[in-house]
């Protein structure tokens, strides 16, 4: 498609875009009293409109049934949780049985650590990628702490080639050869918080599997991004925060993933609670631990209700929609995105550089060179919401579900007036 920098194209792409009911369905913050130009659904997804009902209910049934709630709520509380197992697995590429919603991301995958970094003498170096989200770093360091490990020894980072901004794939499979025996765990973000580089997760999973090693992924920036096969990769486990491209809510309930082959064992190495022991039996309260045989045997305690029910109500949009309706939409509107930065980088001869490589999801990091910091405010106090990254790199994430290609536009309008301002 021949792409124009015109507010004419950008409405013709609007009015052919078989989402856009979806743009009304979510609530804008707003600027100077116009709603903002959102590219922070990487970061805090917006607040869909129908969450309310959700929460409603929720607090309705509280009021009105107290404890009896449990059982007797519209959706009882007491396996609330299960409504999200299957259409969370379409999203992620699972089986029904292998998904489950509890805790929150960093909580979760120090779980999942426990069950699949098992460090012996001679297997207990783990795969991540350098400058990992620091939650990650700060997990992977006091988990190697905790099995009486040292760091540095331990922890192996993928680096990126000197002058690159992305990983190659063909360096990740290297380093995995290179490690082989000696290596216990690859754990890696799907797609990068920075670059918004989409790892080959296939390739490096069966890689990582052929050595011997469990693979894990962080799927943060990844869930309702990109196409996700977690099953059929063979991933051993991974999680997800579902308030970045899922909309369900600041701090709200994080995913996980077990594959089917690491269910049902009674010998596996696990922190347990009440909520993963059998339902039938659970309110016998019983001594012994029955682990349920799906991934909700890693549930430790009672179910955040509040915080699952935002998470629902996104689930049914998902549903609704598809992730392949919403990785079209993706494709597209990242695509007009590089091509409007590309227009104004000639237009007004500055000089931006797109770190994110082809394999790419919603975000393109933009480097500013020159302008920096003056030029994201800029951008804030005029109704464009990035985020900023050290040393000099904005974040732009449309986001299928309720960004439009005139958002594109009017932020290249907005962008090249900002540079022409030269500001310091
Ligand atoms: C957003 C994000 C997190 C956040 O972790 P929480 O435990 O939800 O606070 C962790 N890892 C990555 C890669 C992220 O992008």
């Amino acid at each position: 498609m021949e792409f124009k920098n015109t507010l004419a194209f950008a409405q013709s792409l609007d009015a052919q875009d078989n989402l856009k009911a979806y743009r009304d369905e979510f609530i804008f913050p707003k600027i100077n009293g116009e709603e903002v130009i959102y590219f922070t659904g990487n970061s805090l997804g917006l607040q869909p409109k129908r969450t309310k009902a959700f929460v409603d209910e929720v607090m309705k049934d509280w009021g009105e049934l107290a404890v009896e709630g449990h059982f007797y709520a519209e959706k009882p509380w007491w396996d609330y949780h299960e409504r999200l197992a299957a259409p969370l697995a379409k999203v992620v590429g699972a089986l029904p049985e292998e998904v489950s919603v509890m805790n929150t991301l960093t909580v979760n995958l120090h779980l999942l650590m426990v069950s699949f970094y098992t460090p012996t003498k001679t297997r207990f170096k783990i795969l991540c990628e350098e400058k990992a989200f620091p939650s990650d770093q700060y997990m992977f360091q006091s988990q190697v702490r905790f099995h009486g490990l040292d760091p540095d020894e331990t922890i192996v980072e993928i680096k990126k080639r000197d002058g690159e901004h992305h990983w190659r794939t063909e360096d990740i499979l290297k380093k995995i050869e290179e490690l082989g025996d000696e290596l216990a765990l690859v754990l890696i973000g799907g797609v990068n918080y920075y670059n918004g580089q989409v790892m080959d997760m296939e390739t490096i999973t069966k890689a990582g599997k052929a050595v011997g090693a469990n693979v894990g992924w962080d799927l943060a920036h990844a869930v309702g991004n990109v196409e996700l096969k977690l099953h059929d990769w063979n991933a051993d486990f991974a999680s997800w925060c579902s308030y970045k491209y899922m909309n369900s809510g600041p701090g709200n309930a994080s995913g996980i993933f077990v594959n089917k082959k690491h269910l049902n064992k009674k010998d596996i190495q696990r922190f347990e609670g009440w909520w993963g022991t059998k339902k039938e039996t659970r309110f016998l309260m019983k001594p012994e631990f029955e682990p349920m045989e799906n991934a909700d045997a890693w549930q430790i305690s009672n179910v955040p209700i509040l915080s699952v029910a935002p998470y629902l109500a996104s689930l049914t949009m998902f549903e609704e929609v598809g992730m392949q309706k919403l990785i079209e939409k993706r494709k597209l509107i990242v695509s007009y995105l590089e091509f409007i930065l590309h227009e104004i980088d000639k237009e007004v001869d500055s000089s931006f550089e797109i770190i994110t490589p082809e394999d790419r999801g919603c975000q393109l990091s933009v480097f500013l060179h020159g302008q920096g910091k003056s030029l994201f405010n800029y951008l804030m106090e005029n109704g464009v919401v990035t985020d900023w990254r050290e040393p000099n790199v904005i974040r732009l994430a449309p986001a299928p579900f309720y960004s439009t290609y005139e958002d594109m536009y009017r932020f290249g309008q907005i962008l090249k007036a900002g540079v022409l301002k030269n500001l310091k």
